[in-house]
């Protein structure tokens, strides 16, 4: 652990606060900093990435869910494979990309609502699980994926693109 000194954030550094109650030209000492403006702060530089031994699989994001690396069924009874899902913990480590939890939720949610072709017009802001096309979800995964698939064609395209232009 080390220790640095930094800007009191509540006073601005200035070691006195004003604020509703200190009229005209009144002010009281920072209770933060008591008055010298500045805060000691620890931390643990980094070094590298530690690693866990408590962990089998890595996800991107639970949607809310509570989530297990092994199968589990939901309330809805609509057993859930984590085991296809997500990543090793040793190939995320690796660099690999999780693989989305696909059974759990729509591409459409699972983006946060970046994703959406022509059959997420059908939620008229509905709820996602309420979609008409919420059971056949594989079809709208698929076309996240080849969007995806575009999308890394459109990144490599323009670095080679950025590259071209810095040849003699
Ligand atoms: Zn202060």
């Amino acid at each position: 652990m080390e220790t640095i000194k930094i800007e009191c954030e509540s006073c601005d550094g200035t070691g006195i606060y004003k604020g509703m109650c200190e009229k005209d030209g009144s002010a009281v000492v920072c209770i933060k900093c008591q008055g010298t403006g500045m805060i000691e702060f620890n931390y643990t530089p980094f070094t590298e990435r530690k690693l866990r031994t408590d962990v089998k699989r890595v996800y991107s994001n639970t949607m809310t869910y509570v989530i297990s690396d092994e199968d589990f069924t939901t309330k809805e009874g609509v057993t859930i494979h984590m085991s296809q899902f997500g990543a090793s913990y040793e190939d995320w480590l690796n660099g690999k990309k999780p693989i989305p939890i696909k059974e759990l939720v729509c591409p459409y949610y699972w983006s946060d609502q970046e994703f959406k072709w022509k059959l997420c017009n059908d939620l008229l802001g509905g709820c996602y699980y309420n979609c008409p096309h919420y059971a056949d979800k594989d079809a709208c995964w698929f076309q996240f994926e080849q969007n995806e698939k575009k999308k890394e064609l459109k990144k490599v395209q323009e670095y080679k693109r950025k590259y071209a232009k810095k040849e003699p």
